[in-house]
């Protein structure tokens, strides 16, 4: 979640600290972790069957990268990292991926529902959220530290895409338009999309304001499943705290939690995916700093992960 993290609807974790020890994460099929040449790519094994496909969710060691006194994978152009090492935590990232030959297609994230279509690499990095491409040879890439990264593919008609969603895009619905746009200009067919949702912050950790969950709520019938609160169990709508006080006579703020990654599997169902073709990697971002990244947790100083995409001739 770079760049907008502290706008309203966003609170830090109260009392956390900066750095908390490694915590070993457990990676259970169809997930795996795969190591080579120091790296750890997080891979699914129904895409690994996929012999034209390449694909993976980059995670925190190895690379080039200098945090503290850890060498770190960061793949994205921050301001505490040079561009020469990212570079080359690029390079390694992709030759890890099989991928050492493709180009690599970035975007200009701004927390949008807009989605770009490519056939060929293009010159500069394009504004968007969301990239489809159906050409052999193009890697695409999405940023995260926090937000959730997904990765569909059409095994049919061979195309692929990659999804950045924080809230901002969750809310604007960019699963479901990616697949959308899948379906217009490749005639895809959502029934038979894979899906990979990757490490993000998890349900256990995102705290979000009242604001958020009354954005949420207006626009998703089903929202309040996405929302962890504490329940007594009495309450006839359990978000009637948000507007049922008068002024003044609010009870304290409680602690809700946005689960970011059931709602964006919400809308791949939505959009007619199969629920069994859905794989939802529970990898919180924020209790696995030794893993990954986390910009609720480590602020400017997060490095960024990258999930990438694409197709090899053949
Ligand atoms: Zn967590």
């Amino acid at each position: 979640m770079p760049a907008r993290a502290k706008t309203s609807g966003i609170r830090r974790l109260p009392g956390r600290p900066a750095a908390l020890p490694p915590e070993p994460a457990r990676i259970a099929p169809p997930w795996s972790l795969r190591r080579v040449d120091g790296l750890e790519i997080l891979e699914l094994a129904p895409f690994r069957r996929l012999p034209w496909l390449v694909h993976g969710f980059s995670t925190r060691p190895g690379g080039e990268s200098e945090a503290g006194e850890d060498r770190v994978l960061n793949l994205g152009f921050t301001e505490w990292d040079s561009r020469h090492a990212v570079l080359r935590n690029r390079r390694a990232f992709q030759s890890a991926l099989g991928a050492g030959g493709h180009k690599l297609v970035t975007l200009k994230q701004f927390h949008s529902a807009v989605i770009r279509c490519f056939d060929a690499s293009p010159d500069e990095a394009c504004r968007g959220d969301a990239a489809v491409t159906g050409t052999c040879g193009l890697l695409l890439g999405v940023q995260t530290a926090d937000c959730v990264p997904i990765l569909l593919v059409d095994p049919r008609q061979r195309v692929v895409a990659a999804i950045h969603a924080g809230w901002r895009g969750t809310l604007a619905r960019i699963t479901e338009k990616a697949v959308g746009q899948m379906r217009m200009l490749f005639g895809s067919r959502p029934g038979g999309l894979l899906a990979a949702i990757g490490p993000a912050i998890g349900g256990c950790c995102y705290e979000v304001g009242a604001d958020l969950v009354a954005k949420f709520t207006s626009q998703f019938p089903d929202a309040n499943r996405w929302f962890d609160e504490p329940r007594t169990g009495e309450e006839p709508n359990p978000l009637q705290w948000l507007n049922m006080m008068p002024p003044g006579h609010q009870p304290p703020p409680k602690n809700v939690r946005l689960d970011l990654r059931k709602a964006n599997r919400d809308q791949l169902l939505a959009a007619g995916l199969e629920g069994k073709s859905i794989f939802a990697s529970d990898l919180c971002t924020a209790c696995h700093l030794g893993l990954l990244f986390s910009y609720r947790v480590e602020g400017n100083g997060s490095g960024r992960l990258l999930a990438a995409i694409g197709m090899r001739e053949g």
